[in-house]
């Protein structure tokens, strides 16, 4: 299994960022090991029948990275190219995000290999509850929950929930978070993602004496997390001059009237032909000069092909593992460019789902107002503790959001020993 994991890109990836703060932390042997792989890899198939009254079976996937701190967290992604690897990989990531943000949860994630582009309503719905009853022996309010990823969202969370509780022949709302508002959701937790990834970039624009009002952004993929994060950004004056996503993208040196482009979206599907920009090559629009690079879609989007044009001043990772390790060495090298990683960058999504958690599970609902300053308090706190250590340590961010994470979780490795 550790080879077939290895085999796969993004868990390769993953692995060798693992290992490079592992080396520094100089962890013990046996600890390193039971921190390094997945507790639980779970492949289900999920049979659905299909409007045309074919029926296919789709590969769903849950991996459980670790249980030491809690239960597991981490979203549910459907999408055409997930695979076993990807989802370990990402499962992984989240430990150290849970960690780093002092949240009492192991990682976890999920995925099916679908197009839900491709699917009506009726099907999602069908593949989703039929996921839920084939992990019905594995999840729980104390064990793992799930939450909205790339391709699902507050709907598909409303129909795991109401699997689960159907089983347990009542409500539990704590099985999941994101869910819809009037369902329990947290105010606060659909733009959760995006927020804090705009307000990270603030903190960032604050170390490097850059005045918001004056900055601009670019931000590759338009779906929850780049959609928020755009708004917010704009909110506090930064100019988002380029806007990407699958159907291409798009640029107006001027700045981007964000809600003007939300309505052309949610009208054609996407943002290519929006009348207020010009049409940009996606890959050209990435190493345009700007204050702010998001990318906030798919893994492995900087790479050694591109790391070196980049004209940014600060890259804030929306998305899970947007940068390879060969782009991180030349980012490093460069020197001239603020890295948010991941693990801190889009960590604004889970501390809003702990929030709703919490919420949940003492019957109490929180205003947006409270959630949001909950959580600018904590991804500030986490913010200056990456930045410092890696000032202090002379490291890289990456490393550094890595290797505050990891220790969290060796460390309980280390107390709880080895059983038997
Ligand atoms: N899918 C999101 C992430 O990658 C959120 C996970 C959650 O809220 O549990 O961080």
């Amino acid at each position: 299994m550790k080879n077939d994991l290895m085999a796969n890109d993004v868990f390769k990836m993953a692995s060798t960022q693992f290992d490079r703060a592992a080396d520094y932390l100089d962890l013990d042997e046996s600890v390193r090991e039971r921190c390094k792989w997945p507790k639980r890899l779970i492949t289900v198939t999920v049979p659905i029948q299909r409007d045309s009254g074919e029926t296919e079976v789709f590969f769903g996937y849950r991996v459980q990275h670790h249980l030491s701190r809690g239960p597991v967290k981490g979203g549910l992604r459907f999408h055409p190219n997930v695979t076993l690897g990807e989802v370990a990989a990402l499962a992984m990531w989240m430990n150290w995000k849970c960690a780093l943000m002092g949240l009492p949860y192991g990682g976890g994630k999920g995925g099916i290999t679908c197009d839900p582009r491709t699917m009506s309503l009726k099907e999602t719905e069908n593949l989703t509850r039929r996921f839920t009853t084939e992990m019905l022996p594995f999840i729980g309010p104390e064990t793992d929950v799930m939450a909205p990823d790339m391709g699902t969202n507050a709907q598909t969370m409303a129909w795991i929930t109401d699997v689960y509780s159907t089983h347990a022949g009542h409500l539990v709302p704590s099985i999941v978070t994101g869910k819809p508002v009037e369902l329990l959701g947290s105010e606060g937790r659909n733009q959760a993602t995006g927020h804090g990834v705009a307000f990270t970039i603030t903190r960032a624009f604050n170390k490097l004496g850059i005045d918001d009002t004056k900055a601009t952004a670019i931000i590759q993929g338009f779906g929850n997390v780049g959609s928020h994060a755009a708004f917010t950004l704009s909110r506090y004056g930064v100019k988002i001059t380029g806007i990407s996503d699958v159907t291409g993208a798009i640029w107006n040196p001027k700045g981007i009237d964000v809600e003007e482009l939300v309505k052309h979206v949610a009208e054609t599907k996407g943002v290519k032909g929006f009348s207020g920009a010009e049409e940009i090559d996606p890959e050209e629009m990435l190493i345009q000069p700007c204050d702010a690079l998001v990318p906030a879609a798919l893994e492995r989007v900087i790479n050694k092909g591109n790391a070196a044009k980049l004209q940014c001043r600060v890259l804030a990772e929306g998305a899970n593992g947007p940068t390879t390790p060969g782009a991180d060495a030349i980012i490093e090298e460069r020197g001239d460019i603020f890295l948010i990683p991941d693990v801190l960058c889009n960590a604004g999504g889970v501390t809003v789902s702990y929030f709703e958690w919490v919420q949940n599970l003492q019957h109490y609902q929180w205003t947006e107002q409270e959630v949001l300053t909950k959580l600018e308090t904590m991804l500030e706190k986490a913010f200056e503790n990456v930045y410092h250590f890696a000032q202090t340590n002379n490291m890289s961010q990456r490393v550094a959001a890595l290797a505050l994470g990891i220790h969290e979780v060796a460390k309980v490795k280390a107390t709880r020993g080895l059983f038997p």
